[in-house]
């Protein structure tokens, strides 16, 4: 068989082909299963390794695909068709992989770390919530300490999702012990420099198969875990931009599965009052006209990463204001939307929609959209936003 490695580069349609089909040939039939039991959904990750696909925002040079941000935000959108868990393990491990591949790639350590990543289909699981701060990504309690040409830290993380599953860790944490709380940088943690002490259990609403219990995680490595440049930077211009990017584009695509299952239902509706539109009709319509925004500003906003990723003056459009508001907007709006709009597919469905064992149930689809607020609080961006908004020049 041929390996990962020797895969041929596919186009972005052969790369969102095989998305969609990990999530109608696999992640579909377990999705159920992930759900109930709260589990890694193992069988997607097998296939989504198989295609290559962990690796897929990997330079071409260093044995990845090379693709862009735009079709990382459509891989996503397909998978939260099928399984939001899946679909965000998925989407959480890439915003990893494009944090090394935009701020790594000077560092002859993190080369060959993702050479290696794009080879073994490496899955990262990302720690930077910490007791003690709550969701404030920039503020960290822990910090590196150097010791003898080595690092260690402690940090004791609120959640990690797939904390069991991952194969590595990205933590942030202060760059010293005397440094600023804001003062940070992200470290590497290899499997075999961690230990982790599982603290508390993941028994959720929703995004039940991500596992994201919480964790004390200690690590003892080289210096070169440490990415050489400040978490500030990275935080600006790529892990907001593309969590607020990847986590938007699966929330579409739960919204995208409940409205297609209302679809069913008003068709079914429909041909068993052959003449006549259903009254559940309308309310398809309106629902449908507000999947159709959603869509517009998810793809909207994949564009301008691409550009903005793609051109020379791109790291500073990233983190300007205005950038970093509508980004932001694209959060809260998007998080907003797919609760909204599966709600309204629950209203057409009505009980067979609510009751989990029918074929146009949206239950869980309800319940997974619902962390969408939270992960980064939404009041929280709303605060941030404010600030900004005092600041921003022109729009
Ligand atoms: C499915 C899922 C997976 C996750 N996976 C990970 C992971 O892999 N790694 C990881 O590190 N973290 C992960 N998280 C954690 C996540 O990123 C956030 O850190 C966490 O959800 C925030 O927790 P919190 O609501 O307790 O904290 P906070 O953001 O501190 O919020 C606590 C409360 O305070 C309110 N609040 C906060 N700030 C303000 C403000 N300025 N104005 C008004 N109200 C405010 C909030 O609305 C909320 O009610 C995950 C979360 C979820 C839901």
């Amino acid at each position: 068989m041929e390996s990962v490695s020797q895969l041929k580069k596919p186009t972005p349609a052969e790369l969102l082909d095989r998305a969609k089909r990990v999530g109608t040939e696999v992640a579909a039939v377990h999705a159920a299963d992930v759900d109930a039991r709260a589990r890694f959904p193992k069988e997607a990750f097998d296939r989504l390794r198989a295609e290559g696909l962990l690796g897929a925002f990997v330079p071409e040079d260093l044995g990845g695909f090379g693709c862009k941000i735009d079709d990382l935000s459509a891989m996503c959108e397909a998978l939260g068709q099928h399984c939001a868990s899946t679909a965000m393990i998925f989407a959480m491990h890439q915003i990893q992989v494009a944090c090394l591949v935009r701020h790594g790639l000077g560092s002859a350590f993190f080369r060959t770390y993702l050479t290696d990543l794009a080879r073994r289909q490496v899955l990262i699981a990302s720690v930077t919530s910490e007791v003690g701060v709550g969701g404030s990504m920039r503020t960290s309690i822990c910090a590196v300490e150097r010791q003898d040409g080595g690092v260690r830290l402690k940090k004791n993380a609120t959640t990690i999702s797939y904390g069991e599953a991952a194969d590595d860790l990205l933590i942030t944490c202060r760059r010293a012990t005397d440094a600023a709380e804001s003062d940070q940088v992200l470290v590497l943690g290899r499997r075999a420099d961690c230990q982790l002490e599982k603290t508390s259990d993941w028994d959720t609403l929703g995004m039940r198969g991500t596992c994201s219990p919480g964790f004390v995680v200690t690590l003892a490595g080289p210096e070169d875990l440490v990415l050489p440049v400040p978490f500030a930077d990275i935080s600006s211009r790529t892990m907001v931009p593309v969590s607020h990017l990847l986590w938007s584009s699966l929330w579409l695509g739960i919204a995208t599965a409940a409205v297609s299952r209302a679809r069913a239902f008003v068709r079914e509706d429909a041909r068993r009052r052959p003449g006549t539109v259903p009254p559940t009709a309308t309310r398809l319509a309106e629902v449908y006209s507000s999947l159709q925004s959603m869509r517009a500003n998810v793809h909207d906003a994949a564009h301008e990463c691409r550009e903005l990723m793609d051109s020379p003056q791109g790291d500073e459009a990233l983190s300007t204001v205005g950038f970093a508001l509508k980004i932001n907007n694209l959060k809260i709006a998007i998080s907003q939307m797919a609760v909204q709009v599966i709600h309204q597919a629950l209203l057409i469905c009505g009980i067979a929609g609510y009751k989990n064992d029918s074929k146009f149930s949206v239950g869980r689809h309800l319940r997974d959209a619902h962390s969408a607020a939270l992960m980064v609080g939404n009041d929280r961006i709303y605060a941030t936003n404010a600030s900004l908004l005092l600041v921003l020049k022109d729009d």
